[in-house]
């Protein structure tokens, strides 16, 4: 993304000008080595926070257990953190992973003290006196299984022996941290051998907030590669492919709750759908968007042929989308019966909508009101 190199450029050259130190570090570096796409930028400097804060006009503080702050530059924002340690080797140093404890100048000019780039070069995931760094962070056994699946990289043997005899010291982490890696982890390319290494390893046994046992990792290992789906998509393809019931699934995920609405949603059609066929009435309840992604999945498995276009088709040949287009309130249906509100409303709506989406009425005032008084009558 040349915006965002423009960005890091301008960051590190204003702070170069006011006699910082700044470098580019970690998965910038590497991924730039690697010619994969960058994500994100992050700069190292000699600068303070408040100083950082100083030399830019946008800024944020972030609140981590680092000091960093965000500076934006048009649409972009770099990363800027005060260097751990207070020198460039300390902060390298404190890093995970040789492939990402490498800088980079202004020039382009490497500095790889751990040879992080003979690492790039044979795939290999290795840490720097890897006792010592899994200690301070637990979470990195799990990073280091998340890179071999987004790198197709695999662990180097003392790595892996550290990651066997240090496992259970993960469960203190953070659920939000695990759940972050998860997300990439299953985003990977190589999301196989990952499940291998967290087999292997025992490290899913210890997992906060993923609760995974022997038969799921076991499942998971011969799991399809997930990277063409997006972050909702893939965690539903997660629990289906584990068989967890969409009741229980995403419930102690520490996700934001629209996530875990979106992933139950699509859980809960999938079920529903292995015994029932896409009604026109369930097209429009559950969204287009939903319908969308369970069919997707559902072709995934080979279980229909139904493809977007059609249902796309489907979708726009509904006599209306969404409740509100309904002809009648109600507050139209209290002023013609009279009586106080109450759950008669919901239901009486329902009983409109269901005839309007199954064409059977023309959908105007009258009619509805016409219906839904003879359905009164017959009732009495
Ligand atoms: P991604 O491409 O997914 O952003 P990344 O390597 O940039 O990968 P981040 O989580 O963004 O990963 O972290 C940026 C850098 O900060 C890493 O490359 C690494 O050097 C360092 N880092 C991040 N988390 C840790 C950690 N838990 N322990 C040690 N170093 C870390
Ligand atoms: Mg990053």
């Amino acid at each position: 993304n040349p915006l965002a190199k423009q960005a890091a450029a301008q960051v590190m050259n204003q702070l170069l000008e006011h006699g910082y130190r700044a470098h580019m570090v970690g998965g910038a570096v590497r991924d730039r080595l690697l010619q994969r796409e960058v994500s994100d930028i992050d700069v190292t400097t000699s600068a303070k926070p408040a100083e950082i804060c100083g030399l830019f006009k946008r800024t944020h503080q972030m609140n981590t257990e680092h000091q960093t702050v965000l500076v934006r530059i048009g649409e972009m924002h770099i990363e800027v953190t005060t260097e751990r340690g207070l020198s460039l080797a300390e902060d390298l140093a404190s890093r995970d992973f040789t492939i990402n404890s490498m800088a980079q100048t202004l020039e382009g000019e490497i500095i790889d003290p751990y040879n992080g780039q003979e690492d790039l070069t044979q795939k290999i995931i290795r840490s720097f006196s890897p006792e010592d760094r899994m200690d301070e962070d637990p979470l990195r056994m799990l990073r280091a299984i998340r890179f071999c699946s987004e790198l197709s990289f695999l662990i180097d043997r003392t790595l892996l022996e550290v990651i066997k005899q240090k496992a259970p010291s993960i469960q203190h982490v953070a659920g939000e941290r695990i759940v972050t890696e998860w997300d990439k982890l299953l985003s990977g390319s190589n999301i196989q051998q990952a499940f291998h290494y967290l087999n292997e390893t025992e490290l899913y046994s210890y997992l906060p907030g993923l609760h995974m046992s022997i038969d799921e990792i076991e499942r998971l290992k011969s799991i399809p590669k997930l990277q063409d789906l997006d972050s909702v998509n893939r965690w539903v393809l997660y629990f289906l492919w584990i068989k967890k019931p969409s009741h229980s699934a995403a419930q102690g995920l520490p996700l934001s709750n629209e996530t875990k609405t979106q992933i139950k949603s699509r859980l809960t059609l999938f079920e529903y759908r292995e015994q029932h066929p896409l009604t026109d009435w369930v097209l429009f309840q559950s969204g287009l968007s939903v319908v969308r992604d369970v069919e997707q999945l559902r072709r995934f498995f080979q279980m229909t042929t139904m493809n977007d276009q059609l249902l796309q088709e489907k979708w726009e040949s509904l006599p209306i989308h969404s409740s509100k287009e309904l002809k009648i309130s109600g507050r139209d249906l209290m002023e013609n019966r009279k009586i106080p509100s109450g759950p008669w409303i919901k239901e009486e709506l329902e009983w409109l909508l269901r005839l309007v989406i199954s064409r059977s009425i023309t959908h105007s005032k009258e009619t509805l009101l016409d219906a839904i008084e003879r359905r009164r009558n017959d009732e009495k």
